[in-house]
């Protein structure tokens, strides 16, 4: 028998006024799978991922994440809460807070979103940031930090709140070029992990290297999935050759 999905997205659908940016979207997660989506701008993809956590609400549609089974018509604010402590989310912008160290940017999330006593989130901050090569950089302030620094310290974030599934939303592409290698270094420390992941990039070299699955998504639907040999290299819709071609 296969193992059940671990994560089961069911006719989401998300409009914005008149437009539909998400379309019936359905997809399964196994636990450990590292998912990479692609597709152009304005398709739908960071509607996607913040729908997943309801940083956008959903018109319809059932999000599972193991035991926790969330419906749009019925979503309550602790299906709600629960749901987030399943995921976590790590921003193309960084969204750290200016005012805290790296170190309080960790414990920040780790008491609000877990609960945790202080004293738990300040041991766990500093593992991670030793994790993240972070280590001397803990009461460090986000101005004073390199754009790649500054998104180790939101990984590290997501990292720290051991979530059942981690959510990434471009999280190279507000980086200066030289900043770009630590960062996906760090995103494959994590999936060397078997952390499950839905990452959302342009990077394609490294979406080959990392993903076991990648998505193709055009105006708000999933057009074409597979392996990454078979999607990046034998496309199937012309939209996904015409991307790519873009692209690569
Ligand atoms: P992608 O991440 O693929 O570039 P998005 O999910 O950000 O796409 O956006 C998809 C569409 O939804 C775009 O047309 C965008 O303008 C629109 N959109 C996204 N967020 C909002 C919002 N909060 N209000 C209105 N329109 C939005
Ligand atoms: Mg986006």
């Amino acid at each position: 028998m296969t193992k059940p999905a671990a994560i089961s997205i069911k006719g989401l659908s998300k409009s914005f006024g008149a437009t539909r940016v998400l379309e019936d979207i359905n997809l399964d997660i196994a636990e450990g799978e590292r998912v990479v989506v692609i597709g152009p701008s304005g398709t739908g993809k960071s509607t996607l991922l913040r729908c997943l956590n309801y940083l956008d609400h959903p018109d319809s549609g059932t999000i599972r994440i193991g035991d926790l089974s969330v419906d749009a018509d019925k979503a309550s604010r602790a299906d709600i809460l629960a749901l987030r402590r399943k995921t976590s989310f790590v921003f193309q912008n960084y969204a750290l807070f200016a005012n805290k160290t790296a170190r309080e940017n960790i414990t920040q999330a780790l008491i609000t979103v877990k609960g945790q006593p202080k004293a738990d989130a300040i041991a766990r901050a500093d593992a991670t940031l030793r994790e993240t090569g972070l280590a001397d950089k803990a009461d460090a302030y986000p101005a004073a930090l390199s754009g790649g620094q500054q998104q180790r310290v939101g990984i590290g974030r997501a990292m720290a709140l051991d979530a059942d599934l981690m959510l990434f939303d471009e999280p190279t592409s507000a980086l200066d070029p030289e900043w770009v290698g630590e960062v996906l270094d760090l995103m494959r420390q994590v999936a060397e992990k078997r952390q499950t992941m839905l990452i959302v990039t342009h990077e394609i070299q490294f979406a080959r290297e990392i993903a076991d699955r990648i998505i193709f998504m055009d105006g708000g639907k999933i057009v074409e999935q597979g392996p990454p040999k078979q999607l990046l290299e034998a496309p199937q819709d012309p939209r996904t050759k015409a991307f790519l071609r873009r692209v690569s």
